[in-house]
């Protein structure tokens, strides 16, 4: 365990990719022969590192690839010239040539969109492929139902340009119950029947979990692949992939009746034991996951004991309470674990309001981060 750099840094980020393809593998095997396993890899695969997660999954066989902006394509596209990658976000202006050239594909999400890839497929003379983004409800990115149609009935454009695939966002997929997904689904179908020969895909993560109707052609998960919980009301399958640890910088004692941190805002109910540890909000440690004497905060896991948060989150540090937990554990220079196989992303995230998918993709700028198996 101990790697002489590691002594230099606060905290170490490790990332398991093995888990990353484990995690790819089990939601293909949900998938029926037809349909195919993308992967979304955007902000940087959710924390854990574009090039090495999308080399990891391009290995076990993955071969199309979802990122959100075109700098992100164009850093991956280097790796791997035989993988389709997808740019979520669309066409930015006057990027279609860079991204042609590259043999990337925008998702296209508006009329304007499709207007200036097809003008561009026209001057070059040339069938570039992209997909078409419809929206189903959930109004961020995508073309009308309307507006679909007219593209796909306009001949103009349908001269120089036919989707590589149809695709669309489903807005509740977390919730199984949620009326939003059926709805979607339906106009989903609708808008696509009369166009049978062009792949389709609709699934996230959670739409991997919603069933067979739910996948088409092509899924494109995200969080499942890097262990995060795609559903909020089932057990989380998916192997954790992420492991956050920081160092304990010192042990003291504070005595009952006294505070703990900025604000004063936790006093000691009895006389305590307080690990200082080298991570903050500035290492992606919300702070809204801290502790006050009213709202109990989050905790960190210590070979197996809960440490609980005391007091604000600041931003090179967190006190934790170790009264409880042997000396020897909490010596100088220990790791304690803020995240991972002892405490998923998705309990952690709850503890600040907020969800995995925020926590994995603010972790640790400053952490020394190392790929290697966390089993
Ligand atoms: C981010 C994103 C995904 C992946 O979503 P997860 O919930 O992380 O699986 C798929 N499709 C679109 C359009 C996205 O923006």
């Amino acid at each position: 365990m101990t790697d002489a750099s590691d002594s230099l840094f606060g905290g170490r980020l490790t990332i398991d990719l093995k888990a990353i393809t484990a995690n790819w593998t089990i939601l293909k095997n949900k998938l029926s022969d037809r349909a195919e396993c993308a992967a979304t890899v955007k902000a940087d695969a959710y924390g854990t590192g574009l090039t090495q997660a999308s080399k990891a999954l391009y290995d076990d066989g993955c071969r199309t690839f979802f990122v959100a902006l075109p700098v992100e394509a164009l850093k991956l596209c280097r790796g791997m010239p035989d993988a389709t990658i997808y740019v979520l976000d669309g066409l930015f202006p006057g990027t279609a040539k860079t991204l042609a050239e590259n043999g990337i594909r925008p998702v296209l999400a508006s009329t304007d969109e499709v207007q200036e890839w097809a003008a561009f497929c026209r001057e070059t003379g040339q069938h570039h492929p992209a997909a078409l983004h419809v929206d189903t409800g959930i109004h961020r990115l995508g073309l009308s139902a309307a507006e679909f149609e007219e593209v796909m009935l306009n001949g103009d454009i349908r001269e120089v340009f036919t989707p590589s695939l149809i695709m669309s966002h489903l807005a509740c997929g977390a919730d199984p119950e949620h009326p939003m997904n059926s709805e979607q689904l339906k106009r989903f179908k609708n808008l696509t029947s009369a166009y049978p020969d062009i792949p389709k895909s609709l699934a996230n993560s959670a739409g991997v979990f919603l069933g067979e109707d739910y996948h088409f052609d092509l899924v494109r998960p995200g969080i499942s692949l890097y262990g995060g919980k795609a559903l909020d009301t089932m057990p989380n399958p998916m192997q954790p992939a992420v492991k956050v640890e920081a160092r304990i910088m010192m042990a003291r004692s504070v005595p009952q009746g006294d505070t703990i941190g900025y604000g004063a805002m936790q006093t000691a109910r009895r006389d305590l034991r307080v690990a200082v540890v080298a991570a903050g909000y500035a290492d992606g440690m919300m702070r809204r996951a801290g502790s006050t004497d009213i709202a109990p905060g989050a905790y960190a896991m210590i070979e197996g004991h809960k440490a609980p948060l005391l007091g604000r989150v600041s931003m090179d540090m967190i006190t934790l309470d170790v009264t409880d937990i042997s000396p020897h554990l909490t010596r100088r220079g220990a790791f304690v674990e803020m995240m991972g196989p002892q405490l998923a992303a998705s309990d952690l995230a709850a503890y600040a309001d907020t969800i995995d998918y925020e926590y994995l993709t603010n972790l640790g700028r400053r952490f020394l981060r190392r790929y290697a198996s966390l089993t």
